[in-house]
């Protein structure tokens, strides 16, 4: 709204409805309702110990009033091609709860501001998949703190690594390459020669597609590093 994107005639505050907040452990995954503020999340003693990279992601978000303003079911509604969140959700293979149906991560990011949900459809939580490891690095834009590039990597054992990229496109990605390379071997070294195309990457006054593409083999490789310390 303050963007001018949008002017609704009526607005509908979710904030007080209670069952649409909050953070558990449900079987290998950390379920968090779709109001629970960002910095919940980064706080969050359950979140540290099952997925330490996801409350160190949520940490990164803007500044300290963004995350205690600033929502998971706001942000991946509204799904920002510079978000942080939605790196996370392909990474570790999240599924989104609706007041309809459950939306697999890779089902979920269609374009540029653009979804799966339908019109009238409410996020009500979001699910993460538990990661054996994982990191996420981003480069960051100084002045938004919103992600120029943001690589999560997430590494399920069994040869099973997923690679979430954000600010990079339209919408978030995965990053077949680098999850191959890496599903082979898990190190730094195999990501590192990795050339990203430039084609189809954001182009604006703060980056061009070719810096952006060298930053996803940079920030990939330093989520590695991470990940294995
Ligand atoms: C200065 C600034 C810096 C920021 N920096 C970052 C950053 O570094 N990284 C980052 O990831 N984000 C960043 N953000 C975004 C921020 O994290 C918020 O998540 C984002 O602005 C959305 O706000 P909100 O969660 O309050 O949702 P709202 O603004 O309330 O909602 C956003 C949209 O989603 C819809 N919506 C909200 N909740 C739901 C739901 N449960 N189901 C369906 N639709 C819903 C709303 O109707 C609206 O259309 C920044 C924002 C600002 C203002």
């Amino acid at each position: 709204m303050k963007l001018r994107l949008t002017s609704p005639s009526d607005l509908i505050d979710l904030g007080t409805i209670k069952d649409l907040s909050g953070i558990k452990l449900s079987g290998n995954a950390v379920e968090i309702g779709a109001m629970t503020r960002h910095a919940e999340v980064a706080a969050s003693p359950e979140v540290k110990k099952a997925i330490p990279s996801l409350a160190a992601m949520a940490a990164l978000i803007g500044d300290r009033q963004v995350r205690h303003m600033g929502t998971i079911g706001g942000s991946l509604a509204n799904s920002d091609p510079a978000a942080d969140y939605p790196a996370a959700v392909l990474a570790l293979n999240a599924t989104v709860t609706t007041n309809r149906r459950k939306i697999e991560a890779d089902k979920y990011f269609k374009g540029l501001y653009e979804t799966a949900l339908e019109p009238g459809e409410l996020i009500t939580a979001v699910a993460f998949q538990i990661p054996k490891r994982g990191a996420y690095m981003k480069f960051r834009n100084p002045a938004s703190r919103f992600a120029l590039v943001g690589v999560y990597v997430a590494d399920f054992g069994s040869g099973n690594v997923r690679v979430g990229i954000t600010g990079a496109g339209a919408s978030a990605f995965r990053q077949s390459e680098m999850e191959k390379a890496l599903s082979s071997k898990f190190a730094p070294e195999a990501v590192a020669s990795i050339k990203v195309k430039p084609d189809g990457l954001n182009n604006d006054l703060h980056a061009s597609p070719e810096y952006r593409a060298h930053l996803i083999t940079i920030m990939a490789k330093r989520a590695v590093e991470q990940a294995l310390k």
